[in-house]
C-alpha cells in the first residue's frame, strides 16, 4: 500500500481538503497545504483558530476525518485507509510540553529515539547533535540540572536526531523568557537549515513566524486565510484580518471616486475596485510621515494631540483635517525620539506601501 517518494520534488507534506470537527464544532475547514523538502512553514493565528488541531492531525495524534494527508508522497491518512500511528510517520515531534525523561541523562534522552541504529552509531549520532548545539559538556548531566533553554535545545536535539524529513513544533519557545527565546529561535532555525529538515511550526506570534518561516499560513476560524512568504503577507495582505494581525492599524471608511479614495490624510489609490464602492482604508502607524510646521497655522492644519516616547519608537496621536473639512484621529509611529508639543501644527504624508484598501462588502466590489 506504500506509494514510494518519486524524486526530490515530492512534497514532504501534502494536505488536501482537510476538515475536522469536535462534535458539532468545526475546528478546520478546507485546509490545503504543500510543503517542499527543507521548507519551514509556520501556522500562524490567534488562539482557537485550529493550529494545534492541524498539527496533531499531521502527527497522527488525531484521526483524519475528511480529506487526505500524504507524507513524502505516501498517503498516511485518507478515508477508508488505515490510520498510520505517530511513531510510524517519520516525523519529529517537539511540543510545548514535550518534557525530557528526568531519569535519563542528556545523552540517553537523545539516543532514546534512535533504537533503529546499532549502539555505537546511536551514541555517535547523539554526540553529533550535541556538538551542533554546543552542548557536548552536558552529555552526562540530568535534565533537572539544566536551564529551561538548555532543556528546550535537548528536546529539539532528541526530536531531530532520527533525521525526520519533517519536524512538527507546537509553540516550542513559549515557555522561555524573551531574551532566551530569541537565542533558541536562532539556534533552532540554524539547526533545521543545517540538517535540511522541513518543519511545520505553530505560533500565535507574528514576529516569530516572520523570523522562522519560509512561508506562513495565516489561519482564522479554522481556515487558511492567506499563504505566502513573510514579505507577501506583510506587504500584500489579501484580507483585513491579515493586516490587523501584524499590529495595530488606523482604519478609515470612504468611497471609491475616480479609482481613488479621499481621506483626511490624502488620496489613496483603489485599483480594481468599482466606482462608488464603500471601502475601509487601513493605514499602518508606520505609514504616516510627520513634518512639523514652523508657520503659525493660517488655516486649519493637522495637529498633534499627544506624543509619547516608547523607546525605539515614538507614538503620536494626530488630528488630521481633510480638504473637505472632515477630520480623523490617527496613530503614527516614528523611529527614535520625536516629541512635538501638544497642539503643534503638522503636515502628514502617507507611505502608500503601508496603506491597504478593502471593500466593506466584498460581494459587490470588483470593477
Ligand atoms: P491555541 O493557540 O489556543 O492552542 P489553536 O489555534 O491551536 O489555539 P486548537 O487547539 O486547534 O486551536 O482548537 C481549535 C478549536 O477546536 C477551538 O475552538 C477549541 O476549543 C476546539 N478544540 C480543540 N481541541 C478540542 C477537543 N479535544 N475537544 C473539543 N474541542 C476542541
Amino acid at each position: 500500500t506504500t506509494e514510494p517518494a518519486v524524486g526530490s520534488r515530492t512534497p514532504v507534506l501534502a494536505l488536501d481538503n482537510i476538515r475536522h470537527a469536535y462534535g458539532r464544532h468545526t475546528a478546520l475547514e478546507n485546509i490545503n497545504l504543500e510543503m517542499h523538502p527543507g521548507e519551514v512553514v509556520c501556522l500562524l493565528g490567534p488562539s482557537g483558530c485550529g493550529k494545534t488541531t492541524l498539527l496533531r492531525i499531521v502527527a497522527g495524534l488525531e484521526v483524519l476525518q475528511h480529506g487526505s494527508l500524504a507524507l513524502n508522497g505516501k498517503n498516511v491518512g485518507a478515508r477508508g485507509k488505515a490510520h498510520v500511528p505517530p511513531e510510524k510517520r517519520n516525523v519529529g515531534l517537539a511540543f510545548q510540553d514535550s518534557a525530557l525523561f528526568p531519569h535519563l541523562t542528556v545523552l540517553e534522552n537523545i539516543t532514546f529515539g534512535l533504537k533503529a541504529l546499532p549502539g555505537r552509531q546511536r551514541r555517535r549520532r547523539a554526540m553529533e547533535m550535541l556538538e551542533q548545539l554546543g552542548m557536548t559538556a552536558y552529555a552526562d548531566s540530568y535534565p533537572h540540572t539544566l536551564s529551561g533553554g538548555q532543556q528546550q535545545r535537548i528536546a529539539l536535539a532528541r526530536a531531530l536526531a532520527p533525521e525526520p524529513q519533517l519536524m512538527l513544533l507546537d509553540e516550542p519557545f513559549s515557555s522561555l523568557d524573551a531574551r532566551l527565546r530569541d537565542r533558541i529561535r536562532d539556534d533552532t532555525l540554524h539547526l533545521l537549515k543545517k540538517v535540511g529538515a522541513g518543519a511545520l511550526l505553530v505560533t500565535h506570534d507574528p514576529e516569530e513566524a516572520m523570523f522562522m518561516a519560509d512561508r506562513i499560513a495565516l489561519m482564522h476560524e479554522g481556515h487558511i486565510l492567506q499563504m505566502g512568504t513573510p514579505r507577501e503577507l506583510y506587504c500584500a495582505p489579501q484580507h483585513p484580518f491579515v493586516v490587523t494581525f501584524f499590529g495595530e492599524v488606523n482604519t478609515l471608511e470612504g468611497e471609491v471616486q475616480h479609482g481613488a479614495v479621499a481621506t483626511p490624510v490624502g488620496s489613496v489609490a483603489a485599483p480594481g475596485l468599482a466606482e462608488g464602492c464603500r471601502v475601509q482604508v487601513m493605514i499602518r502607524p508606520e505609514a504616516l510621515r510627520i513634518v512639523e510646521l514652523d508657520e503659525p497655522a493660517l488655516h486649519k492644519h493637522s495637529h498633534i494631540i499627544m506624543a509619547k516616547l516608547l523607546g525605539r519608537t515614538s507614538l503620536l496621536h494626530i488630528c488630521a483635517h481633510g480638504n473637505d473639512g472632515r477630520e480623523a484621529h490617527l496613530h503614527a509611529r516614528v523611529p527614535g525620539v520625536f516629541l512635538p508639543a501638544d497642539g503643534q501644527p503638522v503636515s502628514i504624508y502617507l507611505d502608500p506601501s503601508q496603506v491597504f484598501v478593502f471593500p466593506l462588502d466584498p460581494e459587490a466590489s470588483r470593477a
